[in-house]
């Protein structure tokens, strides 16, 4: 076998090796099945028993009442920036969009061809390097849903909690932070998230919506892209993403066995980030990180060094060492280390002495 590497990889992202493992193990026959998970029907007892399960995981992990559905749909976050307006933004009534960068600019992008859009922030001027605060935000009391990303996975700027928008429901992109810490649900009416950074591979998304939302969803509206449809259906309207539903209840299955639960997997994960945070502040200057440090992600630390070149340099010499995948999105330059749950703390070590070695050749 050859040797695996430290995975930085914003996503596709690094899985816990148990999960890959048991994959492997049980790739040609799921136990007691006598078949792969990848030729079996979606609505065979077999795999409900999976969905189900994977949906129950969710809902015990982040304490979701029966007041929520949860819905594994496909199409990935970018259909969610249009499935959101479609279904949520009522008639003559507008969306509020609070941009804190590159995904939360995309998701406003897509609702202007769905309806009325207003920008309740914009973090544009600030070159997306911090977040709101509440007092700074003209949110439309009338507004049908408040938009968010909590974690900008390009800018490594994150949400340490939930903006106060009253009476509008909050629809959250937790994309890049699903299942990495606590969230109050109670302050979301929606919450969406693309399973490829935390939670499994590419294909599925996890839609987390109030119940009384789904009134809204227009029956004229296409099938696929109309919530309720999906709820009363039980995500089996079409067929389901069986195999990235299947590795998203074994990634379940693991935050519970490996940490019990959300708080401590924060804690691990907010152990993680610091140890790069503080290189990077003890470098005096060498490395400096794009996000006030108020407004860190504990996902996506995203960082810059003197010059271009040092920054190419760094990360093809990174890789030559097992750290992988560290060169920052295409868009803003950078070195950006993607840190997700399953990045253990010995991958985040090695990038810091690696940090520490280059910085005293280069610095
Ligand atoms: N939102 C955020 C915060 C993301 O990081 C991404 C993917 N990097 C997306 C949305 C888009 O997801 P997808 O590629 O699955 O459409």
């Amino acid at each position: 076998m050859t040797q695996r590497v430290y995975n930085f990889s914003a996503g596709p992202a690094v899985l816990p090796e148990k999960v890959l493992l048991q994959v492997q193990e049980e790739m040609l026959c799921l136990p007691g099945v006598g078949a792969s998970i990848l030729e079996i029907s979606h609505r065979s007892g077999e795999f409900i028993a999976i969905i189900e399960e994977a949906a129950a995981n969710i809902r015990s992990l982040l304490s979701i009442s029966n007041d929520y559905d949860v819905l594994f749909l496909q199409g990935g976050g970018r259909l969610q920036f249009s499935m959101v307006p479609m279904n949520l933004l009522r008639p003559g009534d507008s969306a509020d969009y609070i941009l804190t960068g590159s995904w939360g600019k995309n998701a406003l992008k897509e609702a202007k061809k769905v309806g009325q859009t207003r920008v309740a922030w914009d973090g544009a001027e600030f070159d997306f390097d911090r977040l709101p605060a509440d007092a700074e935000l003209s949110l439309d009391p009338q507004a049908s849903f408040v938009h968010i990303t909590s974690n900008e996975t390009i800018e490594g700027v994150q949400f340490a909690a939930e903006p106060e928008t009253g009476d509008v429901p909050l629809a959250c992109d937790a994309s890049s932070d699903f299942l990495s810490r606590p969230l109050a649900i109670d302050k979301y009416g929606l919450i969406y998230a693309c399973a490829q950074k935390n939670v499994g591979p590419a294909g599925v998304t996890i839609v987390v919506i109030r119940k009384d939302l789904l009134s809204r969803s227009d029956a004229k509206l296409p099938g696929y892209m109309n919530y309720q449809v999906h709820a009363e259906n039980d995500s089996l309207w079409n067929t389901a993403p069986t195999f990235p539903i299947y590795v998203v209840n074994l990634v379940t299955r693991w935050i519970r066995d490996e940490f019990g639960d959300l708080t401590k997997l924060a804690e691990a994960n907010r152990a993680k980030a610091a140890t790069l945070y503080d290189e990077l502040d003890a470098s005096e200057g060498f490395y400096r990180g794009h996000a006030v440090p108020e407004c860190r992600s504990m996902m996506n630390v995203t960082f810059r060094l003197p010059s271009d070149e040092l920054t190419s340099k760094f990360v093809k010499e990174a890789k030559q060492e097992g750290l992988d995948a560290l060169k920052g999105h295409r868009s803003v330059g950078g070195v950006r280390a993607s840190i997700y749950n399953a990045m253990p703390l010995a991958g985040v070590e090695a990038l810091v002495d690696f940090m520490k070695d280059f910085a005293r050749r280069h610095g």
